[in-house]
């Protein structure tokens, strides 16, 4: 079996949707990217590059490229679905943990490991989701944007 790690954040910008685990969250602010800005979806891709040693996603999908504009982090993770089946491997679980410390994510948690077990193939008991807050510390808990740490374990796929 193989193991990844992935992390990402994002900076909050006005005028965007928040995206997050492919769920579209009502709130005042998005996060501010080349893509759609999915911070949980990119910390995820590259657990899941990671543990199959291909790079990270900047690797697969660079944010030079116009194919990537606004693009839906769903794709890129369905990409990195074929990806990590390529190399011959499946998914064993995923942990995810989302730094923010606003809006509560937790009524949405349900929907995302939806999202997330449809892109990959998966069953939903496959992906665990956790959101916590800094107690107002760091960039996260100063609500400048949200971060997102992914742990993916992967195994052979027959
Ligand atoms: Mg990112």
């Amino acid at each position: 079996m193989r193991i990844g790690h992935g992390y990402d954040a994002h900076r909050f910008g006005p005028g965007r949707p928040l995206v997050l685990g492919g769920v579209t969250i009502p709130y005042e602010r998005g996060l501010l990217a080349h893509s759609d800005g999915d911070v949980l979806i990119h910390a995820l891709c590259d657990a899941l590059l990671g543990a199959a040693a291909l790079g990270d996603i900047g690797r697969h999908f660079p944010d030079s490229s116009k194919d990537y504009e606004n693009i839906d982090s769903r794709i890129l993770l369905r990409k990195v679905a074929v990806l990590v089946r390529g190399q011959s491997l499946r998914v064993g679980n995923i942990d995810i943990t989302v730094i923010a410390q606003h809006p509560k994510l937790m009524p949405y948690v349900a929907a995302m490991r939806q999202c997330l077990a449809a892109d990959l193939a998966v069953h939903e008991d496959q992906i665990n989701i956790k959101a916590t807050t800094t107690e107002g510390m760091g960039f996260t808990g100063r609500g400048e944007g949200i971060a997102a740490h992914a742990v993916a374990l992967l195994l052979p796929a027959a």
